[in-house]
């Protein structure tokens, strides 16, 4: 299979139609055809390419565009796989890549197939017409395996082959669809992710049968004023630089966060809901289990909280912030466990890649802003930011018709579909970023 050189534009669309049309679901993922197509592509259009993996089904790609002098590498980071998706829930086939209604529907149109084809059209169109960077050299990379950790994919290839994906700028999944607010249009700028601080609360009683409610010591009903505390409130804001600038960048009060986000939330409550977690801790109990026996009393419970914590942060706030929602294990009968600790991850919020999206999308989309913003998930960026301490990593696929609060419902969701007319802006922001960094 071969795409044609044309518009670039019809270049991402028929990209990405052929890249939806490989069922990639991790698990199993089954990359290998996607990342042979998307090599073929990028070697005829003039890219050195190379296949690299820890599992031959399943290699990553690494393409290469050399300059005529030394300098900054720019890489566009994707992911091939994506999560799964049930075709009876579905109103078109969600492998078929076709184009109706202006849209181009299916699993992976905007997570994150859509930002691969778009890189490889920017990249391949570039390079068919001539074009080599002055100085430094485009890297495109295509991974496997993020939907489940990145193990074979991002984190292998930065720990196994750090030389072949060293870079200085990169551009990965994770920001950019545009959202209003106040009159304005903003487009998030993905500069740092969550960490992970997973915990455990466990009870412990005196097991006896069920029949006799007043026998043994039932561990479930200590859970009680736990899950009560947990319902009542999250820990307090704990702002950082980055959700600062945030509210600056849309024109709210940064030293009055708690306003700020009362007003945001009053505009829209799906802007709250999104944006809030940015600005601390949160606790979000997940699971609860306890007696293997419907009759038996339970001498042992656990409920687990997934906890996300900001850049920056650690176990020490986490730990405070437990004790001041829950209080102390003493007073409340309970044990805490930590089962992950994984530190959130950043890059900073001012540089000359910032300047160069921010300008791009000032001409593009007159009077509309760049804001830097938080992941409250996290994404491949973490790995190469890992290795690569010094690497300016964003997240950005520009979107100006599809906002963000139509797309995000669809990311792993049903009829997940994009705008064809968004996919040829960021087409075009690639083409642009790539030329104006690299000359
Ligand atoms: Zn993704």
């Amino acid at each position: 299979m071969s795409v044609q050189a044309g518009e670039p534009a019809i270049e991402a669309q028929e990209l990405l139609s052929g890249l939806i049309r490989f069922n990639t679901v991790n698990p199993p993922g089954n990359e290998l055809r996607a990342q042979e197509y998307l090599a073929g592509h990028l070697r005829a259009a003039g890219f050195e390419c190379e296949l690299l993996g820890a599992e031959p089904g399943r290699p990553n790609l690494v393409a290469r565009l050399r300059g005529a002098e030394a300098g900054p590498t720019l890489c566009y980071l994707g992911h091939t796989d994506t999560v799964l998706a049930n075709p009876a829930e579905w109103t078109r086939d969600p492998w078929s890549g076709e184009i109706a209604d202006g849209f181009l529907w299916g699993r992976g149109a905007l997570d994150m197939k859509s930002q691969v084809a778009a890189e490889v059209a920017a990249g391949a169109s570039l390079a068919r017409s001539g074009w080599r960077p002055a100085r430094g050299e485009l890297l495109i990379v295509a991974v496997v395996d993020e939907e489940t950790g990145g193990e074979l994919g991002a984190q292998w290839i930065t720990e196994n082959h750090p030389e072949k994906v060293r870079c200085d700028m990169l551009i990965n999944e994770g920001g950019g669809a545009f959202f209003e607010y106040d009159g304005h249009r903003c487009y998030g700028v993905c500069c740092a992710e969550k960490g992970v601080f997973r915990f455990t609360i466990a009870t412990d009683g005196v097991a006896g049968h069920a029949s006799m409610p007043g026998m043994g010591d039932n561990a479930l009903l200590k859970m009680a004023p736990v899950l009560e505390r947990l319902a009542a409130r999250q820990p307090g804001y704990r702002p950082t630089a980055e959700p600062l600038a945030f509210l600056e960048g849309i024109g709210e009060d940064p030293a009055d966060p708690a306003a700020s986000l009362a007003r945001l939330a009053e505009a829209d409550r799906r802007l709250g809901i999104m944006f809030e977690p940015m600005f601390g801790v949160t606790f979000t109990p997940t699971r609860i289990s306890a007696s293997e026996k419907v009759n038996v009393i339970p001498s042992r419970a656990e409920l687990k909280v997934d906890c996300r914590v900001p850049p920056g942060l650690g176990e020490a706030e986490v730990l405070e912030d437990i004790r001041d929602v829950l209080g102390t294990p003493e007073e409340g009968g309970w044990r805490l466990e930590f089962s992950e600790r994984v530190v959130g991850n950043r890059s900073p919020i001012a540089s000359e890649l910032m300047d160069t999206i921010t300008e791009w999308v000032g001409e593009r989309d007159p009077g509309a802003r760049t804001v830097p913003v938080v992941l409250p998930g996290f994404t491949d960026s973490r790995h190469f930011r890992l290795a690569f301490p010094d690497c300016v990593a964003y997240g950005f696929f520009p979107h100006r018709h599809q906002s963000m609060l139509e797309a995000a419902p669809l990311v792993h969701g049903a009829d997940e579909r994009i705008d064809v007319r968004d996919l040829t802006f960021a087409t075009e922001l690639y083409r642009d970023l790539a030329r104006v960094i690299l000359g």
